[in-house]
């Protein structure tokens, strides 16, 4: 299933350098992924590619992300966006957009709201059917399948580029399906600035500027610009276009190689000692709070990644609850997942937070409608 990747597929380098290595428990099996940088392009990938993460088939039932939830947070990033794609409007004579991972359609409802002509790609069946029903016209195979003569002024990748296995192929059909005067706007987390959960087995790619740009080149295109305004430098967000001259592949200096390595070890460090922070934390909550009813809320990635890191959660907490409608009356190893509009009426002792990125917002959202005394949060951001 494991797959050894012998040459870099933007500089064709084969020689590559461990910077971080995990171990993950998801769905009941144990996966070693192994992030490598390749020593001349800097550009960062997985290596092996570990099996079930890097097919099509790992996203078609499965949406990871809870973008139904909480909406104020998603709302203010999709803002964010279509405020920087927004500065170029006046520059296409027609306003056609295509989100590909378009998800549960946020992005394109708000930049339908601005004026722009949307449709989406979407390979997740459940995202996919329900846009259908709301009249967005969302196609269900990767953008290399559309017809030739489909064109658009704009392309985005919101959080998508690094999830998949072949960027050069997927930036050539981008490239392809733009107008001459086209964009590409494209937002990834930025390996400059690695954070804790960073690197996760989906992030099969792991981009910076310097290796954007250089995939960027292998298909004729280039960087327009960089947003020094996106909500920190955690995010790196580019709109690029379409190159008058053909450009190499550039060498990474070995300066910014050596930084890039040294942040990446630093983070690898830093989530060492926040794992151990965490566990401390559940076993001080379940010693406090023995014979007690204790649920986690938050029935996505990160109560796998919870569950995965502290086993002795499960027999600890009696279920999940959720503010994703699609996680509702299922169930998340053996235990019953709800929503969040049934609290009151199960009443659980104590609440987990199990969110890392949104624990501040779910912590509000609990404060207007359940005790707050009883919601614990894992990390204190
Ligand atoms: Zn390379």
């Amino acid at each position: 299933m494991d797959k050894m990747i012998e040459e870099c597929c933007i500089c064709g380098g084969q020689d590559f350098k461990l910077i971080f290595r995990e171990t993950k428990k998801i769905s009941g099996g144990t996966y070693v992924f192994n992030n490598v940088i390749c020593m001349y392009c800097g550009l960062i990938f997985i290596n092996p590619r570990v099996g079930i993460f890097h097919h099509a088939d790992y996203y078609k039932h499965k949406g990871i992300f809870h973008l139904e939830g909480e909406k104020g947070r998603f709302h203010k990033i999709n803002l964010n966006r279509i405020e920087f794609i927004n500065k170029y409007k006046n520059r296409f004579k027609k306003h056609t957009l295509l989100d590909v991972g378009c998800s549960s359609g946020e992005f394109l409802t708000i930049a339908n709201q601005f004026g722009w002509e949307v449709e989406g790609i979407e390979v997740t069946d459940f995202y996919n059917s329900s846009l259908q029903r709301k009249g967005f016209v969302v196609y269900n195979q990767p953008l290399k399948f559309l017809p030739k003569h489909k064109r658009y002024s704009l392309i985005a990748y919101c959080a998508v580029l690094e999830h998949l296995e072949n960027p050069i192929e997927e930036m050539q059909s981008a490239c392809d399906h733009l107008t001459e005067d086209g964009l590409l706007f494209i937002e990834v987390p930025n390996a400059e600035f690695p954070t804790d959960y960073f690197y996760t087995p989906e992030h099969i790619f792991n981009y910076t500027i310097p290796s954007m740009d250089n995939l960027l080149a292998k298909v004729g295109m280039e960087i327009k610009e960089v947003n020094e305004n996106t909500r920190g430098k955690y995010v790196l967000q580019v709109l690029a276009k379409k190159s008058s001259r053909k450009r190499p592949v550039s060498k990474i200096s070995a300066q910014y190689l050596e930084s890039l390595i040294k942040s990446s070890e630093k983070n690898s460090a830093d989530q060492n000692q926040m794992k151990e922070k965490i566990i401390c934390r559940l076993e001080t909550i379940f010693e406090k709070n023995k014979g007690k009813s204790i649920f986690l809320y938050g029935a996505g990635q990160h109560a796998n990644d919870l569950l995965g890191l502290h086993p002795r959660t499960l027999d600890r907490i009696e279920g999940f609850f959720d503010s994703d409608p699609k996680s509702i009356d299922k169930t998340l190893f053996g235990k019953p997942i709800y929503h969040k509009t049934n609290l009151r009426e199960i009443s659980p002792d104590v609440i987990i937070i199990s969110s890392f990125a949104f624990e501040d917002e779910i912590y509000n959202n609990l404060k207007e409608i359940y005790d707050i005394d009883k919601v614990f949060k894992l990390y204190e951001n």
